[in-house]
């Protein structure tokens, strides 16, 4: 346990590189989680995951109950979905996806007259692992800090490997948002419970919550929720972007890097996020299934910034509305952090398990325009994976996939901050994606 007057002696940990962009955060840090109300209508992708996407076993016109399974999980790396609301399923049908393009989705109509009490699952008996793990996977609980990853699968550890230190990221270094903040103070019992939940799984033997110091309420609660567990602690990081990244987090609070191309396994170290370790304990002692997630809805075009409890599949249009709606000089949303975020094309996408982010932004849509790379080595600066994005854009404007290869353009994550503290506005990162698709086509 870490008391909040220790962890002011005390230095935030951090890694080398990285960049500061504005964080954004004072407008909804301080706000507490607000709920949505029902809407009449919600669109459940099958594809709300890392993985196969969810089978349908409900059809069109039949009745559901609010945390039913209406899709169940499509092999191992897959989890089942449930109905947010009681109501009728409506239709099968494609529908935009906010990760791009469209995506089958079951639309569920809401019956506003029906009891809408949550069908919670049996509790897993203490101690039954594989009947823990099946548990989690029918709450349909998968990684909320952007990749979905199904968390059952997550803490299935490969047989030649161990995990001696469970990490829950609660970094959320990514701008505008305050989701994971607000989670780590209003539920911080929730966020330990669900700390020992995976250390228990995974046979861990300490336990850590990585929290960059611009958050030190979030910090001052954990560490009392941790009070009395020798074997947990709250480590104060850096404010740095990317510093809930993989690498970055282990880096901070291990010491250790990741081999190029390796899993955290590696470092004999796991992560999940702060608001997945709450869904896990959610799960794993109330039975509840993953049907909603706290979002962050903000930026300097929305009305009425808010932290709200959303269910999964609620139209983007309706949150707006729930938050005031958009001003008249909105021109940009993005589902996600400001960072790493999708652009989106219409309202109408609805809410998935991936995003903790609406944000609604000025701007144009054209983009500023482009001038020639003035050799400034600050996109080198900015790589926290030691690698020349500039050189990686180059090979792959080229279509040279052998030196994509050699510089490693895999080991990119996206993270964005090479084009973002590019002077000449080249879109580094897109560059970059293109050669991660070009190099993988070819076998890298
Ligand atoms: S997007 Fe890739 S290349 Fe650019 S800074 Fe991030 S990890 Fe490095
Ligand atoms: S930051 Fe932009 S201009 Fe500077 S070296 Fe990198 S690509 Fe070139």
């Amino acid at each position: 346990m870490l008391s909040f007057s220790k962890w002011l002696r005390q230095r935030p940990r951090g890694f080398r590189h990285g960049t500061h962009p504005e964080a954004h955060k004072d407008t909804t840090s301080g706000l507490p989680i607000e709920h949505m109300p029902m809407v009449a209508e919600y669109s459940l992708h099958l594809a709300q995951h890392a993985g196969a996407p969810s089978r349908p076993c409900v059809g069109p016109g039949e009745r559901v109950r609010r945390g039913q399974t209406i899709a169940e999980p499509d092999g191992f790396r897959s989890v089942a979905l449930h109905a947010p609301v009681a109501g009728t399923i409506r239709a099968i049908e494609p529908r935009l996806h906010p990760a791009g393009g469209l995506s089958p989705a079951l639309i569920l109509r809401t019956d506003f007259l029906a009891d809408q009490s949550t069908m919670a699952a049996t509790v897993p008996e203490p101690g039954d692992r594989d009947g823990t793990l099946a548990a989690i996977q029918r709450a349909g609980v998968v990684g909320l800090g952007g990749a979905a990853y199904p968390a059952h699968a997550k803490m299935r550890i490969p047989k030649d490997k161990r995990v001696d230190v469970v990490i829950l990221n609660g970094a959320e270094c990514e701008p505008y948002l305050t989701a994971d903040h607000r989670v780590m103070l209003e539920r911080a019992g929730a966020v330990v419970g669900g700390l020992t939940v995976i250390m228990e799984l995974v046979g861990a033997e300490r336990g850590t919550i990585g929290v960059e110091v611009n958050k030190p309420d979030a910090i001052d609660a954990l560490s009392r929720a941790c009070r009395g567990d020798p074997r947990m602690q709250v480590v104060p990081l850096s404010v740095k972007y990317p510093e809930g990244a993989k690498q970055m987090l282990i880096k901070a609070v291990t010491g250790q890097r990741v081999p190029l191309g390796g899993r955290s396994f590696d470092t004999h170290v796991t992560i999940h996020n702060v608001g997945t370790a709450a869904a896990l304990y959610d799960a794993c002692t109330a039975g509840l299934p993953m049907i909603d997630r706290v979002v962050t809805v903000t930026g300097p075009e929305i009305v009425r910034p808010a932290n709200v409890r959303v269910s999964i599949g609620t139209p983007v249009s309706a949150l707006l509305e729930h938050c005031g709606g958009l001003r008249p000089a909105a021109r940009r949303l993005v589902m996600g952090g400001g960072m790493m975020g999708h652009s989106q094309v219409s309202l109408e996408v609805p809410t998935v398990k991936a995003f903790g982010g609406v944000l609604a932004l000025p701007g144009t849509a054209q983009r500023t325009p482009e001038a020639p790379c003035i050799r400034c080595g600050k996109c080198l600066d900015a790589c926290a994976m030691f690698l020349n994005p500039a050189r990686l854009a180059t090979l792959s404007r080229a279509g040279d996939v052998e030196g994509l290869k050699q510089a490693n353009v895999q080991a990119c994550f996206e993270c964005g901050s090479c084009a973002f503290v590019c002077p000449s506005y080249l879109p580094l990162t897109e560059l970059i994606r293109t050669g991660k698709v070009l190099a993988r086509r070819t076998g890298s």
